[in-house]
């Protein structure tokens, strides 16, 4: 799929390649990566599904799209997804996923109508004193000196904003703008944070900022994404033949490194306790799309504390055995060394006492039973010293879940 100027390459097929019925394909990881990346091999490759394997450590598939009821837990979540217009692989994706709710649909189907049904927005972004309006009343209260800071950003090169923090490319004027805290809570950025991941976002999401103080430019799942994205897509796979491995760790993988190419050669793994492995030639395709976001997550609930796990980490120890074979393979140091800065927590509330919806309700000013969006996206708590931020989804959040208390 190609969008070049118009849509005259976006809606024509690809021919199927020269000896692709020789080939195999081998992800590493079954987070949304993976999974995309099997079925545009099949849809748009032409390549068999019974050709491709996935091996995943976990139990199941999703990676950090998770969502599910545990028996002694109760419903689970690490987390939800902001989404938008301008997915551009997703929604080519999922176009041709078919929907698990909506028969004769596909997942963009379904999801496209809900949204017109039902569009997203925030009818208050921002609270004080436990529940008040803090009235940031839709404006970004930047001033001159802080707007030409953002464009400095966005005008900056690459170069120049490499190994710089956020604090240093902004003035306290803008630190204290509307814009910084909308900005900050809805894309988890911190003032320490790099200098460059801002450029990069800004670029990324410059059509955001008109709906970055009320939401109406971002766009929610019927119920979480486990359950909204990778069930379906999972099926589809394995409607397809698509074999997945669960409980199959990969250690490391040998390459025949030259100038010019790099084959893999040999993968190893970890299975019920047992090494095993694979050799591979150069008809076998291999994706390591280990993420991860959630490495090394740690549950915690009312009584026990989340522990911070600095223990073995699967994803980033095979990425550093690889990307110590050849400089071309990155520098995970960089991403995965600095965790007191760049961890994070996120609750899950599953069952509400019967006197608190009420509050919601007031916040949100809408019903949060009604199945309809409730806050839109996030409300920050303004006066909490880490801006703690909460949302209540269109609900039920889970199928699974009650229609009244949920
Ligand atoms: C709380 C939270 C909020 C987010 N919000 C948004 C948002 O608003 N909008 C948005 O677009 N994105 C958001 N994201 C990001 C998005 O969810 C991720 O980018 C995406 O899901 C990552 O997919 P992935 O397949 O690359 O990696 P992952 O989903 O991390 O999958 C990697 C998989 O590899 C497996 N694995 C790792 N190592 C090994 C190994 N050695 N052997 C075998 N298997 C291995 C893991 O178990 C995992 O299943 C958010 C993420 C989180 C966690």
């Amino acid at each position: 799929m190609y969008y070049s100027s118009g849509n005259y390459e976006a809606f024509s097929r690809p021919r199927k390649p020269k000896g692709v019925e020789k080939k195999t394909a081998c992800f590493v990881g079954s987070g949304l990566a993976a999974l995309a990346g099997a079925a545009f091999l099949i849809r748009d490759g032409h390549l068999a599904g019974n050709q491709i394997s996935i091996l995943e450590r976990q139990q199941l598939p999703g990676g950090a799209l998770d969502g599910i009821k545990e028996p002694q837990r109760g419903f689970v979540i690490r987390g939800g997804r902001e989404m938008e217009d301008h997915f551009e692989c997703l929604w080519d994706l999922y176009r041709s996923i078919p929907s698990l709710e909506v028969k004769g649909a596909s997942v963009l189907d379904e999801f496209y109508w809900l949204d017109k049904d039902d569009p997203n927005s925030s009818l208050q972004r921002a609270t004080v004193n436990r529940g008040e309006d803090a009235h940031t009343d839709g404006l970004f209260t930047l001033s001159e000196q802080a707007q030409k800071e953002i464009v400095q950003l966005f005008l900056a090169t690459r170069q120049e904003m490499e190994n710089k923090r956020i604090q240093e490319v902004f003035s306290k004027e803008f630190l204290s703008s509307n814009f910084w805290l909308y900005w900050r809570t809805m894309f988890a950025f911190e003032e320490w944070h790099s200098a460059l991941e801002m450029k990069l976002y800004l670029h990324r999401f410059i059509h955001q900022i008109r709906g970055m103080p009320d939401f109406s430019t971002l766009k929610f799942t019927r119920y979480n994404q486990y359950e909204s994205l990778v069930l379906p897509l999972v099926k589809w796979l394995l409607d397809h033949g698509v074999i997945f491995h669960y409980g199959t760790e990969v250690t490391d993988v040998d390459f025949d490194i030259a100038p010019g190419s790099k084959q893999a050669t040999r993968i190893y793994w970890r299975r019920d306790g047992r090494e095993g492995g694979l050799d591979l030639g150069p008809d076998d395709l291999l994706f390591l799309t280990i993420g991860s976001l959630t490495e090394n997550s740690d549950n915690g609930d009312h009584h026990t504390p989340a522990k911070l796990n600095l223990g073995p980490a699967p994803a980033w120890d095979l990425w550093r055995r690889i990307a110590s074979k050849d400089p071309a393979f990155g520098h995970p140091e960089v991403f995965g060394s600095h965790i007191p800065e760049t961890k994070w927590e996120s609750a899950t509330v599953t069952t509400l006492d019967q006197r608190i919806p009420k509050y919601i309700q007031k916040i949100a000013k809408r019903d949060p039973f009604s199945g309809k969006v409730v806050t839109g996206g996030i409300v920050t708590a303004k006066d909490s010293s880490w801006l703690l931020s909460w949302t209540v989804n269109r609900q039920p959040h889970f199928k699974q879940q009650s229609k009244c208390w949920t």
